[in-house]
């Protein structure tokens, strides 16, 4: 009898198993494939090994700029591709070790809930069964699509088709202009492919500050990435070489369609409907403070999770969340107003907290105050000069939330999420200085400004 079972080791599943050890729970992890989840193997990893990849890339061919003389690069696919296999296959070797260390059992095979317990299936169709006190359904999601683009593998893409293509497509459309579909076509933008880039709301990145967002878009159109807002497609045409996809009057002809609208949970044939749990399209409810579901000692974590980001970190945190709470009985909520949301692009866009639409939808008295980059010494050291940070504060108030776009935004975004989560005071913050020259100055720039003060 285990403490906990936990079936998926994506992030929130193995975070789930890393954390039992600090409170001694024998823990089993029933993961169907390797561990390490979307995130490892086919998401977030991955995916930022190849914007790594663009981004040496890109910076060669601007080496001249900053004196320094080479040959035009080229890009040499396999390599990069290998590099990105090996980043992958290190960090999975390396989480499988550190489960081992920290005594958790992982089980493989599919696991579905039963009688209280787990069933797992093996590849060889052979089944067992586990018995838990408690368990944590870490199931994950898989990539959605729309009607008539009918994911194959070949022509039609998700997002973990394209970070194994093994040569650099020549023409590719991206529909959805979300998280995926940006950072994809900053990558391949700039790889040189000729990218269409098609959302069907009225900007990219549709929940991110519009300002923010001008500064990537600047930067993809600069890529000569074809971006095309408030535009839905229709029924694509296959055709010999490729795929005709059309758009109102027109159509581009390209060799593969990427879509990227967004990711369903995978809670269908995992035995949820034998408990008490609520399901909403797919998605679990729980109780955010626990994370348990209706049913008792039934925990959810991760994308499956209802009204909660389906990003990586969320699904640790949660993870974290469910642990404590089976081992103390004190909740520990995760504080989803301070979860960072980072855009790997180039220029990358992070943000944290309550954005300007969200504060002034919800009628709060705010003070926006924002700052650019083109003045930062190290900005323009670095020669990124595309960018800014906004502040959203209450008037006479805390900061509330906040949004960086430009050279290592996703980095910076972390000093304001504690200024967002510890409901600091421009003037608090503002007290502090940053180190010279360094592109983070901008945020202590803005504070002061918003502070009602200003230096620059
Ligand atoms: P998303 O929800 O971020 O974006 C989907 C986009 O597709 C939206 O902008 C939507 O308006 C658009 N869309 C939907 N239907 C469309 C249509 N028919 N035509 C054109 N546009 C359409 O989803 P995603 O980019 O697929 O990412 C999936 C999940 O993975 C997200 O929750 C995301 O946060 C997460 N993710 C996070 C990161 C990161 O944190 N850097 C990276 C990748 C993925």
């Amino acid at each position: 009898m285990y403490d906990v079972a936990i079936i998926g080791g994506g992030p929130g599943g193995y975070a789930a198993a890393l954390y039992a050890h600090n409170f001694g729970l024998s823990v089993a992890l029933v993961e169907k494939d390797e561990v390490g989840g979307t995130c490892l193997l086919r998401g977030c990893i991955p995916a930022k090994a190849w914007l790594q990849a663009a981004h040496v890339y890109s910076m060669v061919k601007r080496a001249g700029e900053f004196g320094v003389v080479s040959s035009e690069p080229t890009v040499d696919w396999p390599t990069a591709l290998e590099r990105k296999n090996k980043v992958v296959t290190g960090l999975v070797k390396g989480l499988g070790g550190l489960l081992k260390a920290r005594g958790v059992e992982v089980i493989n095979g599919y696991g579905a809930l039963k009688d209280g317990g787990v069933e797992v299936t093996a590849t060889d169709l052979s089944t067992s069964r586990l018995e838990a006190t408690n368990v944590i359904l870490a199931t994950g999601s898989v990539p959605r699509s729309i009607p008539g683009y009918e994911i194959d593998g070949n022509r039609i893409v998700s997002s973990a088709h394209a970070l194994d293509w093994q040569e650099r497509p020549e023409r590719v459309a991206i529909i959805g202009g979300g998280v995926i579909g940006c950072e994809f076509a900053s990558l391949l933008g700039d790889f040189g492919s000729e990218v269409h880039l098609f959302e069907a709301l009225d900007q990219l990145l549709p929940e991110m500050d519009a300002d923010a967002v001008k500064t990537l878009d600047r930067s993809l159109r600069k890529k000569k990435v074809k971006v095309r807002t408030s535009t839905s497609v229709g029924a694509p045409e296959m055709l010999e070489g490729g795929v005709r996809v059309p758009f109102g009057d027109e159509s581009v002809e390209v060799d593969a369609v990427l879509v990227a609208v967004g990711r369903a949970p995978v809670t269908d044939g995992v035995g949820l409907e034998l408990t008490s749990a609520v399901v909403d399209r797919g998605f679990v409810e729980v109780d955010l403070a626990t994370m348990q579901t209706a049913e008792p000692h039934l925990f959810a974590v991760g994308d499956i999770v209802a009204n909660t980001p389906q990003l990586a970190h969320a699904g640790f945190a949660e993870g974290i969340s469910a642990i404590t709470y089976i081992a103390t009985g004190e909740a520990a909520p995760v504080d989803y107003n301070a979860i960072p949301l980072v855009v790997y692009t180039d220029p990358e866009v992070a943000h944290v907290g309550l954005s300007e639409t969200q504060a002034r939808s919800q009628e709060r008295d705010i003070t926006v105050t924002s700052h650019g980059m083109r003045g930062v010494g190290r900005a323009i050291i670095q020669g990124e000069v595309g960018g800014i940070v906004k502040l959203v504060a209450e008037t006479d108030g805390p900061v509330l939330g906040a949004t960086v776009s430009g050279p290592g935004a996703g980095e910076m975004i972390h000093e304001l999420m504690y200024t967002v989560a510890w409901e600091a005071l421009p003037e608090e913050a503002a007290a502090y200085i940053h180190a010279h020259p360094t592109v983070s100055e901008a945020i202590g720039e803005t504070l002061l400004s918003a502070s009602g003060r200003s230096l620059h």
